[in-house]
């Protein structure tokens, strides 16, 4: 018997989430599903969400964005990595980039060798076998899949955009699609008095969005999954305090870096985020710990080009949704949760979370199963980036500030501990299939927090001391080859996507 198939499906709210939810759908399901967003200049969009990790690359293909387009229409720049400075301790910076250091050799990866070379007093630092660190702080960039004929990959990438012309990027290709969207507020929702799912949405002129499958993109609002199906929110505050943030657009200075910047402050930390026309900048920071005055006088003071605008504040509270998926509710984007924005993970949830619901994409009976599986796994990969996150603040010997202080001593979740130690132990990290982040990452992250582990893998040892001095050689002889070979970022981006300023 044919399965009841979905054929209405209302999207509730237009920033990112919303957009890219609406793109995806309509360009992966069949044509004949009817979809509805419905969003209100009045109330508008978080307005931030600048700075985006390698995955949207895949995003884009699948919508069909030419990338050179894309580029110039957001006004973005290319981004290798993330620097952080004074994080694990004053005066010191790491670069997490978002390729591999070095070359794995035999499977085993490339840090083992490293660590290894490093007991004996012959390595230098992971990053200056890093192709991603090298081109970054030469501020150049190049599309390169490959280095030459070697087994090196080549730069991963990812944008720095202005998220607004990204929504509206993806509004004007959802549409030309067929979505429809309609403008109005959301004031109510009709519940079946029976199943409690919802059947509509009334909007403030009267008029009644009906619907089969509800997908609740409105924000830090959850005015579908929390307003009308009140599912519950699980609060990560006392792992990752950070609830606050002032955001303040800066001008333009030169050279565009293609990296991100994150600074560590008394309480929180700011960060720094370069496109064509100007800079995005921001402080993230704890109000037990740190005032907003005090916090907006950081920030400018921090600056390094004149403010283009007052610092605009915003609130959240970091956690997730108990349940994501309740009833005919799938709740996509801020309404979902939020992890603070330290490794830009939230565009990559939404669409993680788009590709996970068409994945198991349900029928009008709402298969218990489907909703059990996407929760498992979205709530799944909401912890390891927890863990991440909080990695970033746990590791560290700063102890100059209460925030620092509370942030090294606080308990962390087992699952982190589990993996510190085994890390700490013998350089020991395995990926979990449903995390965003390589052993790469976990490896920069962990060594630039000051995690030196005591070991290393026994097989580094199967090379000779010479053949280990060889190989680590011609890995840097390697990148340097390939660093010469690359253009400067402005110049990449004037001769490819310079953005209309005008
Ligand atoms: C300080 C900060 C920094 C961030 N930095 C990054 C970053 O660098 N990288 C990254 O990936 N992410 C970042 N994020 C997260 C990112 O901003 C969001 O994930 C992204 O913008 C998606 O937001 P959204 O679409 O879920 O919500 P919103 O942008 O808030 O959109 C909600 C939509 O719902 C609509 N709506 C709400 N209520 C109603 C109603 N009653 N009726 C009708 N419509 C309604 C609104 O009009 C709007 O269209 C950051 C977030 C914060 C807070």
């Amino acid at each position: 018997m044919a399965r009841p198939q979905i054929e209405k499906v209302v999207i509730a709210g237009g920033g990112t989430a919303g957009w890219i939810t609406a793109a995806a759908l309509r360009k992966l399901l069949p044509a004949h599903l009817d979809i509805t967003l419905i969003e209100s200049e009045q109330i508008g969009t978080v307005g931030v969400g600048e700075a985006t990790i390698p995955q949207i690359r895949r995003l884009n293909a699948i919508l069909g964005l030419d990338e050179d387009a894309f580029v110039r229409d957001t006004r973005a720049s290319f981004k290798l990595g993330i620097e952080f400075s004074d994080w694990g301790h004053i005066g010191e910076r790491y670069l997490h980039t978002f390729g591999d250091p070095g070359i794995n050799l035999s499977s085993l990866q490339f840090h083992h060798y490293w660590l290894r070379a490093r007991a004996e007093g012959s390595a230098a630092s992971l990053w200056d076998y890093s192709l991603h660190h090298r081109v970054a702080y030469a501020n150049k960039f190049g599309r390169m899949e490959r280095v030459g004929n070697t087994p090196m990959t080549g730069l991963a990438y990812a944008f720095h955009f202005d998220a607004t012309l990204y929504a509206a990027c993806l509004r004007r290709h959802a549409e030309a699609a067929g979505v429809r969207r309609v403008e109005g507020r959301i004031t109510g929702t009709d519940l079946n008095g029976e199943t409690g799912f919802i059947e509509a949405v009334q909007l403030e002129n009267g008029e009644r969005v009906a619907g089969e499958l509800f997908i609740d993109c409105s924000g830090f609002r959850g005015l579908l999954i929390e307003g009308a199906l009140g599912v519950g929110y699980r609060d990560w505050s006392h792992w990752l305090p950070c609830n606050r943030a002032l955001a303040v657009p800066s001008e333009q200075t030169e050279p565009l870096l293609p990296y991100t910047r994150a600074m560590a402050r008394e309480a929180g930390w700011q960060w720094r985020i370069p496109l064509q026309h100007r800079t995005g900048n921001g402080h993230v920071f704890c109000d037990a710990f740190m005032d907003e005055t005090r916090a907006a006088d950081l920030l400018l003071a921090n600056l390094d080009g004149r403010p283009l605008a007052d610092p605009k504040p915003l609130r959240f509270t970091t956690g997730r949704r108990e349940r994501f998926w309740a009833k005919n509710c799938v709740s996509i984007g801020l309404s979902s949760g939020f992890l603070e924005p330290l490794e830009s993970t939230s565009i990559h949830l939404i669409q993680s979370n788009v590709s996970r619901l068409v994945e198991l994409f349900p029928t009008r009976d709402f298969e218990a199963a489907n909703i059990e599986e996407y929760n498992r796994r979205v709530g799944h990969e909401y912890e390891l980036i927890r863990d991440f996150l909080i990695l970033h603040y746990h590791r560290t010997d700063r102890d100059d500030s209460e925030f620092w202080r509370y942030c090294a001593t606080m308990d962390v979740p087992d699952s982190l501990k589990a993996k510190m130690a085994l890390f700490e132990g013998g350089g020991h990290l395995f990926k979990d299939p449903e995390d965003l982040f390589r052993e790469s990452s976990w490896v920069q992250v962990m060594v630039g927090q000051g995690l030196m582990p005591k070991g290393y893998h026994a097989m580094a040892d199967r090379l000779s001391s010479e053949q280990l001095a060889r190989f680590l050689s011609d890995v840097q002889a390697i990148i340097a080859k390939a660093e010469a070979q690359l253009p400067g970022h402005t110049d990449f981006l004037r001769s490819h996507c310079k953005a209309d300023l005008q």
